[in-house]
């Protein structure tokens, strides 16, 4: 069980309105590739399990966790905030999108597997401890590593997130834990809006609109790779986002799929150097499609020695 694929038809069952761009067709779309291309012919397949309150209260107050349950819509929907809301579906999915990357943390940790990608769906890296932000209701990869914190006795958990949007939440749960080093490459300045300095546990990689692969790739080998590689992660977790992909419909950083399979290359490698090659992805944004089918399959590619 070396690679594992964890999803849930769950995920599928968010929907946040037809002309809403975090739509179901997204995740269709890359399981449909992820299948065509045979990529994934050899990882397991498991299917995520809900979070538990206690998992979520790790990061997330209890009174915004009361407040989702509560206003979780049995029929219509519910905007929690301008860019996200929920459908009778949206509290099932969102608790399996959090489940699948505890479930992952677990696998990887226990050896029984080395490396998980979570095809889920809605994501989570601007959720923060006490509101829901731009289309994210759960911090996803934000209850994995609080999870890996708490229950697997390690010190060192390493997130990189290469979505086109800054992880403002996944920072914002972290800003005064040392155990975690996060770093975070997006399009600025741009939604979210706001500065944000480097300090002790976050590395932020500014790239300007236009830029494209050769920008990409110098400021995670320059900058970030270096300060990952030497915190010596015992986890690497990637907030995996594809809305950097070229003809991106929200944001304008030019990346082919190539470059997600250079990075997730770089980012294993730090794995295997002190991790003992433990990496759990999980899905942020990407908007493009069918684009972010293929670059899926590219990060997938790279993330596990069992892809073909
Ligand atoms: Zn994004």
């Amino acid at each position: 069980m070396d690679c594992v694929l964890i999803s849930h038809p769950d995920c599928l069952e968010h929907r946040p309105g037809d002309r809403h761009p975090e739509s179901p067709a997204r995740l269709q779309t890359v399981l449909a590739e992820l299948e065509r291309s045979g990529v994934t012919r050899k990882w397991q397949r498991v299917e995520a399990p809900l979070v538990t309150r206690a998992q979520l209260e790790r990061v997330h107050n209890a009174a915004y966790l009361d407040e989702v349950e509560r206003v979780a819509p049995k029929t219509g929907s519910y905007r929690l905030e301008s860019d996200t809301v929920m459908s009778p579906g949206s509290l099932a999915a969102a608790s399996r999108a959090a489940g699948a990357v505890v479930q992952g943390v677990d696998l990887v940790m226990s050896g029984r597997a080395k490396a998980v990608f979570c095809a889920t769906r809605p994501p989570g890296h601007h959720a923060k401890p006490g509101d829901a932000m731009g289309f994210c209701i759960y911090g996803n990869v934000a209850v994995g590593a609080a999870h890996a914190l708490a229950t697997h006795g390690i010190e060192r958990v390493a997130i990189a997130d290469f979505d086109v949007h800054r992880g403002n939440g996944t920072e914002l749960m972290f800003r005064r834990e040392p155990r975690v080093l996060m770093a975070d490459s997006f399009q600025h300045p741009y939604y979210p809006r706001g500065e944000f300095p480097e300090r002790a546990g976050y590395i932020p990689l500014r790239m300007a609109a236009g830029e494209g692969s050769d920008a990409f790739r110098r400021h995670w080998k320059e900058v970030a790779l270096p300060k990952l590689r030497a915190f010596r992660p015992q986890l690497v977790l990637i907030s995996a986002g594809f809305d950097a992909l070229r003809d991106d419909p929200l944001a304008n950083i030019e990346l082919e799929a190539a470059d997600y399979r250079w990075i997730t290359h770089e980012l294993r490698d730090i794995a295997e150097a002190s991790a003992q090659g433990r990496i759990v992805s999980t899905l942020e944004g990407g908007y493009g499609l069918p684009a972010i089918g293929p670059a899926v399959a590219a990060h997938l590619m790279a993330l596990g020695d069992c892809s073909v």
